[in-house]
């Protein structure tokens, strides 16, 4: 007897390409954050893109990350406060490697999945890109409100899939 293979056993699309970016962060040599992305048109995959360092130069597993100290507007209860944060900026983000490696035409009325909420600079870019939609998991506070009001400008459908959980070999503790 062959087992029945249930519907609802089967993955979503939305999981499904989830999925595949968390396995895509898996390559990231920076130890602060895993980011992978993948570009979907019409559930076919045309490019996928994690952060790293240009090609031929040394990354964070090797030299150790670059890091920069920011100042950043946190929001703590109902008052405003200045923060010093620290950043590693020696890679180029996910999202902007998946602008580099895709054709423009490939992107018009595509759907990004993202394993991060993008940043303002990436989300700035996406909204140039032609993608007509946007798919996180992973929320990132900073600028948060800027990037989902850049969104809704632009009427790029941003959505945040609360619920995914990533496969365990790809989760990480990331550093905010
Ligand atoms: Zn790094
Ligand atoms: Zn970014």
């Amino acid at each position: 007897m062959t087992e029945e293979f249930q519907d609802s056993d089967r993955k979503d699309w939305d999981t499904y390409f989830m999925d595949i970016a968390y396995m895509v962060s898996t390559r990231s040599r920076c130890p602060r954050r895993h980011v992978g992305t993948v570009l979907v048109q019409g559930k076919k995959l045309l490019g996928t893109a994690y952060n790293g360092a240009p090609m031929g130069v040394a990354d964070c597993s090797e030299d150790g990350c670059m890091i920069v100290e920011e100042l950043e507007m946190t929001q703590v209860g109902d008052t405003e406060r200045m923060v010093k944060k620290q950043r590693c900026i020696r890679t180029i983000h996910a999202e902007q490697n998946l602008l580099l490696f895709t054709d423009r035409i490939d992107r018009e009325g595509s759907t990004v999945y993202v394993t991060d909420q993008p940043c303002w600079t990436c989300a700035n870019m996406l909204a140039n890109s032609g993608v007509r939609e946007i798919v996180y998991h992973r929320a990132y506070a900073k600028d948060s409100d800027k990037v989902i009001s850049l969104m809704r400008l632009k009427g790029i459908v941003f959505r945040n899939l609360a619920h995914y959980e990533p496969p365990a070999q790809a989760g990480m503790n990331v550093i905010s």
